[in-house]
Parts: structure tokens; C-alpha cells; sequence
């Protein structure tokens, strides 16, 4: 309500209002109004920062709820990198080894994964750290994927390889001795049978009949099918790897040269052809150039306890046919 102002006039002694001018007028209203922009503002800051709108309530609500969602999400990230971590290390320290391939090296584990740069529009963010850390986690996990993808491919084929090695290494005996009763003599120091001194022999010895059959004793090719001076008839299989076999004596040679055979297919029939006192098969392992004793090359066809008799038979009582 306006106060309402009264002078009194002594000449006609009567009291008479008074207006204010323009002027005042103009500040009166002037103040007024920003009272009314100041109260404005003090209850828009109490409705803002103190009262929130359903809306405002829902969103907060939801932010608390996506914040709980990254923190699991961010430990369920830890959980898989973990057991990608314990997949790792089985095949550097298990696979790899067993197939006599190098570790993958942590760089190369590792690979493109670099700096933080490529978050940086996630910085800005109120719970920048926890979004930055998870999407970093996350990056990590798939390239630790991919490279642990790339390793097994190369296990997988590593492993592939090892098959066809082990089916090529020579792995059996040349021929059919279950009960090792054909075992003659084995590879070393011998007294030779003809000439009465001590020779090196350079194989092993099987006692059997002329027209027993002689097997492979791993895949390979034949490269030696013929006769040769001492040897007699014999055959040379290269079963490559740096392993070849040599089989001597023989009656019969079944195969030709240039001829793919497989381990245990019948390549020959046993006899007394060459330098020889009775029939048997005389049997070399060579590795790269070398010849080596063909006791260690019988793993699929003994078990430990007839490779302990067959050294010693070999060794002690066998007798050399040459
Ligand atoms: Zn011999």
C-alpha cells in the first residue's frame, strides 16, 4: 500500500496532499522491480540446488544405477583378463614347450596397445576414471584375444606338424619280436662273427627265417632298394627330419626306390644276402649323418620293462650275425 503524503498550507491553513514527481516515481518502481528479480532468483536457486523435479530424481537414480552397472562391469572385465592371464601362461609354459616353440613374448602380447589418448573424449565425463579405466580394460581384453587366437592358430598347427613327425620318426622294431626273442645283438663294440676281431656295429641284429617279413618302421620314402657290397640286399628309407633307416640282408626287396611307405607296411622278406652268417636283419637308425643306436627308436612298440630286456639281451647274450 502507498503511503500517502500531506503538507499543510499556513496561507489557507488547509492540509494538502502531496504527489510524488516522475522521478521518484521512476526509482520507486526501479526498486520494486528488482526486488522482485532478486526474490525471483533466491527462489529459483532454493527450487534448483534444494527442491528437485520428479525428473531430476529419476536421472539421479539412474546415474547411481549405471555407475553400480560400470563398477561390476569393470570387475567382471578383471575376472576375464584373469583367466585370460592363466590361458596365457599354459600355453607359453605348457603347449609351446611341449611342442618346442618359443614363449610369445609380453611386446608382442601386448601389441597396439598404447597411451590414453584415444579416451580423451571420455575425460570430461563426472566419472571419467571409472569409464576411462573400464574402456582401457576392455581394449586390453580383446587385443590379448586376439594375439592368444593367433598363438593357438599357430599350436594348432605346431601340433599338426608333431603328428606327422612322431608318424615318420623311426618307432618300431623291423620286424615282428613281441616275445624279444629274435633280439641277436645290439649296436657297439662287437666281436666280429667272420674276421674274429673287435668291430664296431654299427645296428642291431634280429634272428629270424629267411622270408620273414621286414616292415618300415616309420612313413618315409625309399631312397636305397638294391644290393650293396657287405649289406647285401638292403633297403634305405629317408623318413625325413634328418632320420633314415637302413635294412640289410634281405631275401627279397618289395618295394622301389622313390616309393612312399608306411610305418609298419611289409617292405621286404629277411635273409642271409651280403656279409652274413645266418639269416637275420640287420637294422640302422641314422640321424642327419650319423648312425645311432637303434634301441631308442622302438617307443611304440615297448614298454619299459621290455626295453629294459632288450637291453640287456642286446648287450649280454645276443650273437652278431653282421
Ligand atoms: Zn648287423
Amino acid at each position: 500500500m502507498r503511503k500517502i503524503y500531506y503538507q499543510y498550507d499556513p496561507q489557507r491553513r488547509v492540509y494538502r496532499r502531496v504527489y510524488p514527481t516522475m522521478g521518484k516515481r521512476f526509482l520507486s518502481w526501479m526498486w520494486r522491480l528488482l526486488l522482485s528479480v532478486l526474490l525471483g532468483g533466491v527462489f529459483f536457486i532454493i527450487y534448483w540446488f534444494v527442491i528437485s523435479t520428479p525428473q531430476v530424481e529419476d536421472l539421479l537414480v539412474e546415474n547411481s544405477r549405471l555407475q553400480s552397472q560400470y563398477r561390476v562391469l569393470s570387475r567382471k572385465v578383471d575376472d576375464a583378463l584373469l583367466v585370460l592371464h592363466d590361458i596365457e601362461e599354459r600355453d607359453d609354459n605348457l603347449y609351446r614347450v611341449l611342442l618346442e616353440a618359443d614363449p610369445v613374448s609380453d611386446v608382442v602380447r601386448q601389441a597396439g596397445y598404447n597411451g590414453t589418448n584415444r579416451y580423451a573424449e571420455l575425460t570430461d565425463l563426472t566419472n571419467a576414471e571409472l569409464v576411462v579405466n573400464t574402456s582401457q580394460k576392455v581394449d586390453m581384453l580383446e587385443k590379448k584375444l586376439y594375439m592368444q587366437t593367433r598363438s593357438f592358430n599357430e599350436v594348432v598347427e605346431l601340433s599338426r606338424e608333431q603328428e606327422n613327425k612322431l608318424a615318420c620318426i623311426p618307432a618300431i622294431q623291423p620286424v615282428s619280436n613281441k616275445d624279444l626273442k629274435r633280439t641277436a645283438s645290439g649296436y657297439g663294440y662287437r666281436n666280429d662273427p667272420i674276421y674274429h676281431v673287435r668291430r664296431f656295429h654299427h645296428g642291431m641284429d634280429f634272428a629270424c627265417d629267411t622270408g620273414t617279413p621286414v616292415y618300415a618302421t616309420g612313413n618315409g620314402k625309399v631312397v636305397f632298394a638294391k644290393w650293396k657290397s657287405g649289406y647285401g640286399n638292403l633297403i634305405e628309407i629317408d623318413h625325413g627330419y634328418g632320420y633314415k633307416t637302413r635294412y640289410a640282408h634281405l631275401s627279397k626287396i618289395l618295394v622301389k626306390e622313390g616309393q612312399r611307405v608306411v610305418r609298419s607296411e611289409e617292405i621286404a622278406l629277411a635273409g642271409s644276402t651280403g656279409k652274413s652268417t645266418g639269416p637275420h636283419v640287420h637294422y640302422e637308425v641314422i640321424v642327419g649323418d650319423k648312425d645311432v643306436n637303434p634301441i631308442n627308436y622302438y617307443f611304440m612298440d615297448l614298454d619299459a620293462d621290455q626295453y629294459e630286456e632288450m637291453i640287456n639281451l642286446a648287450e649280454n647274450h645276443g650273437k652278431v650275425f653282421d
